[in-house]
């Protein structure tokens, strides 16, 4: 059955059901995240919390020959490299000879995804995540239980450094599809009962409806808040319009450029302090803001690089494109992996934990459009999921009409462009005038990068 005729379904039962029917998903989810090796992960991981800079170095540099030995023994794509490049031995004898291979680009993945996909993990073991990022181009990442596992340690230990008990009540407020876009009365969210999670739509904060947020909120009572920042400041703003603040113990954001003015907005409204958070559904890096607000990079989750534009190491301080390689995936091990991000080395934290630090994240300013209505929709790329699409770019220079430029893979088809029309509708509604424009090349910016979003019209009254 397709995930469109699901939906229907799904769309069309009652509250209740539809409560149950996410709480089973959340169940299922859980298994697979918190089983295996999931707990002496978290252990791990929160020992090494301890570790000197230089336990780090040896243990990247181990992970790093490691990683490179395996990714050439079982994808197509590392071992005809290395075979190119005469790197048939074990030639990682320092962190630095990593740049012996190549940076890796997004469209090269894309267009070669098999080739990525390591022979030693069998097909049933595999998992298929999609990145939402807000490049433009969707990428499927394939990853593993074992992956899966090692990711939420790696992030329920972050909570754990911040204060935060991961299994308290909390809720989420994301880009899922809870109920359909031009759903008009509340609730605009669901219950997850086994993750004592309160899953709350971004797509419906306009703002008529804040209000019935701001109610179910202060009665849920969460420990913790996972959110946009651009959704949860909304949220704020109403609040501290009104002096109204539920205080949470932390608010976690994630996915955009957290602004100045949104942070202190938050914070007020909620009584409790934001902790960023700088992931990737690539599995290659981990940063988040400790308690003292620096951005921490894992050293033991991936190396990451800061580059040039022509791929050169940048001093502490010089913002360049961000290039990762991950030490969890196995399934799709990406070696020298350019996220399209830009950010800087930061200065020395004393705050115990002994990592490198990031500035904080450029580039991922999130895009919003606006519909006829002036609802404000924002993180457009999970429209592109699993579909046959190298590049996506939405073009809007009045409010209600939106121009989308597609750049088609080689399966792109008939049916594709209904498909991503349905998928766009079910984020922006119906009454938004969109027009397709199928292009062979969408041209990029800086660093090959691709803006998924070019908008003229008037944003919101902020700046970073
Ligand atoms: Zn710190």
């Amino acid at each position: 059955m397709s995930a469109n005729r699901l939906e229907a379904i799904y769309n069309a039962l009652p509250v209740v059901l539809q409560n149950l029917l996410v709480s089973i998903k959340g169940f299922q989810l859980q298994k697979v995240r918190k089983s295996g090796n999931y707990s002496s992960y978290r252990r791990i991981i929160s020992e090494r919390s301890h570790w000197s800079q230089q336990q780090f170095l040896d243990y990247q540099l181990e992970q790093l020959q490691a990683v490179v030995g395996y990714a050439r023994d079982n994808t197509t794509h590392f071992y005809r490299l290395c075979d190119e490049l005469g790197l048939n031995y074990a030639f990682i004898n320092s962190l630095d000879d990593i740049r012996r291979l190549p940076v890796l680009r997004r469209h090269e993945i894309t267009q070669n995804h098999n080739d990525f996909i390591a022979h030693s993990v069998s097909e049933k073991q595999r998992y298929a995540v999609h990145t939402t990022g807000t490049t433009g181009s969707p990428l499927k990442v394939t990853c593993d239980s074992d992956a899966r596992q090692k990711n939420y340690a790696f992030f329920d230990q972050y909570l754990d450094s911040i204060g935060i008990d991961s299994d308290s009540r909390h809720i989420i407020i994301g880009g899922r599809i809870l109920m359909p876009p031009d759903s008009n009365k509340p609730p605009f969210w669901r219950y997850s009962v086994f993750q004592k999670s309160l899953l709350m739509s971004s797509y419906h904060l306009s703002d008529q409806y804040i209000a019935f947020y701001v109610e179910k909120i202060a009665d849920f009572k969460p420990t913790y808040i996972e959110s946009y920042p651009s959704s949860i400041y909304r949220i704020a703003q109403f609040m501290n319009e009104r002096d109204i603040c539920v205080p949470c113990k932390a608010i976690i954001t994630s996915a955009e450029t957290l602004l100045r003015e949104q942070r202190s907005a938050i914070e007020h409204a909620f009584s409790c302090p934001i902790f960023d958070q700088y992931g990737c559904a690539e599995m290659s890096v981990f940063s988040a803001q400790c308690k003292k607000g620096a951005y921490h990079v894992r050293p033991d989750y991936g190396l990451l690089e800061i580059l040039d534009d022509n791929d050169e190491p940048l001093p502490r301080g010089e913002k360049g494109n961000v290039v990762c390689t991950s030490f969890i995936n196995r399934a799709m091990p990406l070696i020298r992996y350019n996220l399209g991000d830009i950010s800087a080395f930061g200065p020395h934290c004393d705050c115990g934990l002994n990592t490198p630090t990031l500035i904080g994240i450029e580039g991922r300013k999130d895009d919003v459009i606006y519909t006829a209505d002036r609802k404000a929709v924002g993180r457009l790329s999970p429209v592109l999921k699993g579909l046959p699409v190298v590049a996506v770019q939405y073009i809007q220079n009045q409010v209600g009409f939106l121009q989308v430029l597609i750049e088609p893979a080689c399966e792109f088809g008939e049916k594709s462009l209904s498909d991503i029309d349905v998928s766009l509708r079910s984020r922006i509604g119906e009454k938004m005038q969109v027009e397709y424009k199928i292009v062979d090349t969408i041209p990029r910016g800086r660093g090959g990068k691709l803006k998924s979003v070019i908008s003229t019209i008037g944003k919101p009254n902020l700046s970073p």
